[in-house]
């Protein structure tokens, strides 16, 4: 197959392999493989009375760490080698980030967008129930993921209750939920034990992890950075823009769900000229700034992000135009943010991508072609299991928060959320500076040895 997502996935960990010490290299074997794939087929009925047979998986990659942790993606490109690179991916995020757990990722093959509201908490409910003997708090926490929200994990704890109450002689009371079950899922609404910044928390991490980035670029005078050093040295975020004039960082964002909105908006927030987003039919492009609340709004009034262009609380044809994703990947950026899905910037498009960082908020979004490629083009890739790590992060303080019955302010999961991003970032810049290498490579490194050494 084509850019198969989990030979991709090895393909990153062999970069790491050779620097390694050479008596790790029969355990990294281990890391190759997941522990266990679970596949199941669950019935759904739906409103016109038929029943559909849908496909879904659970992944649980590696647990050296700590049970499995990874969302749940509903989507028609779902298939076992994908949920497999995801869970792998997770494994490899949850150790850079050095939070005490493992990976593991689900899904099910389906276009939620075809179903309706009760054909979609039936098909969670369903999906749920299938994989429920496999999975729990000390076992395997499931979260949101492409497609997926707290609504979604509302519903498949509730599910995950039926499912302890049927095989246990204490039933559990829906309003009287213990940490035996809340904290079985993260991502949950936050008036059902969710945590406060969890929606955010991607997006956020994101932007956390690009300004650390920045700053780190601004102070290495390294020959090997020096096309995003400059870049870095106009502008370091907001601090700078405005008092000493320099100009604004240039932005463009692929995907438009619930982390590129995040990620559009708080860097819009903090001084960044957001001049493009987009979902899987196309982008808009405003040359002199997306407003990204408003884009959504009309988004949603309109059903279509077509036509969206909109500035400084306006929405007006007239003020941007309409972009193909490929596009909006080669436009003349600073910064381009994939938040879609794997497989976008390919040996393909590489050559002719204009921006000189690459933040990627998306999982697996190069292929490692392109990687080379955008490597020797100088440009700096902020790799997926650091960039994006901040959902998993803020997932993990909801778990723990559930767990001591505990419920943090948001002020103190954003502060947490940032020491968390900013020491990942200082860990995994120092691996890339020590053997001048890449920071996925880095990252890997770092991850890989943390895992090994759980294992005896
Ligand atoms: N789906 C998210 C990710 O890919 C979050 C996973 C989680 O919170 O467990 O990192």
């Amino acid at each position: 197959m084509l850019n198969n997502p989990f030979q991709n996935a090895l393909d990153q960990l062999q970069k790491a392999a050779s620097y390694l010490e050479k008596d790790s290299f029969s355990k990294l074997e281990i890391l190759k493989n997941p522990e266990k794939v679970i596949e199941v087929t669950f019935p759904i009925t739906m409103d016109d009375g038929s029943v559909r047979i849908f496909e879904g998986y659970r992944v649980q990659f590696n647990s050296a760490r700590g049970p499995y942790k990874g969302g749940i993606r509903f989507h028609p490109q779902v298939s076992m080698d994908e949920v497999k690179a995801l869970a792998f991916w997770m494994m490899m995020k949850c150790a850079v980030v050095n939070l005490p757990l493992g990976g593991g990722k689900g899904g099910v093959t389906v276009d939620p967008k075809q179903l309706s509201e009760k054909e979609l908490e039936r098909l969670s409910r369903g999906y749920m129930k299938a994989i429920a003997r496999d999975v729990g708090p000390l076992v395997d926490v499931p979260a949101p993921d492409v497609n997926t929200n707290p609504q979604i994990m509302a519903w498949m704890v509730d599910e995950y209750r039926k499912f302890k109450n049927q095989n246990s002689k204490i039933k559990i009371d829906k309003k009287n939920e213990g940490p035996e079950v809340l904290a079985m899922i993260t991502g949950k609404p936050v008036n059902k034990g969710g945590s406060e910044g969890r929606t955010e928390a991607t997006g956020m991490g994101g932007m956390f992890t690009l300004q650390a980035v920045l700053k780190k670029l601004s102070l290495s005078s390294s020959a090997h950075f020096s096309a995003a050093s400059k870049v870095a040295d106009s502008a370091t975020g907001s601090s700078k823009i405005g008092a000493n004039a320099p100009r604004q960082l240039i932005v463009a964002v692929q995907g438009f769900g619930n982390v590129g909105f995040f990620v559009a908006k708080l860097l819009s927030e903090k001084g960044f000229k957001v001049v493009a987003v987009s979902d899987s039919k196309g982008g808009v492009y405003v040359k002199q700034g997306i407003d990204v609340e408003k884009t959504l709004e009309c988004k949603k009034k309109n059903g279509h992000l077509e036509g969206c262009y909109c500035k400084e609380g306006a929405c007006d044809l007239a003020f941007g135009k309409r972009i193909t994703n490929q596009e909006l990947l080669e436009l003349p950026v600073d910064i381009l943010i994939p938040s879609a899905l794997e497989n976008q910037i390919t040996k393909e498009n590489a050559p002719k991508i204009q921006a000189k960082i690459i933040l990627e908020m998306a999982n697996g979004p190069t292929t490692p072609e392109a990687d080379e490629i955008l490597h020797k083009r100088g440009i700096i890739v902020i790799p997926d299991i650091l960039a994006n790590a901040g959902g998993v992060t803020v997932s993990y303080f909801e778990w723990y928060q559930n767990r001591n019955n505990q419920r943090w302010s948001k002020d103190k999961v954003n502060q947490k959320l940032k020491e968390v991003m900013n020491e990942s970032v200082d860990s995994v810049w120092a691996e890339s500076q020590k053997h001048r290498i890449p920071l996925r490579t880095a990252a890997f490194i770092l991850a890989t040895k943390r895992i090994l050494s759980k294992i005896k």
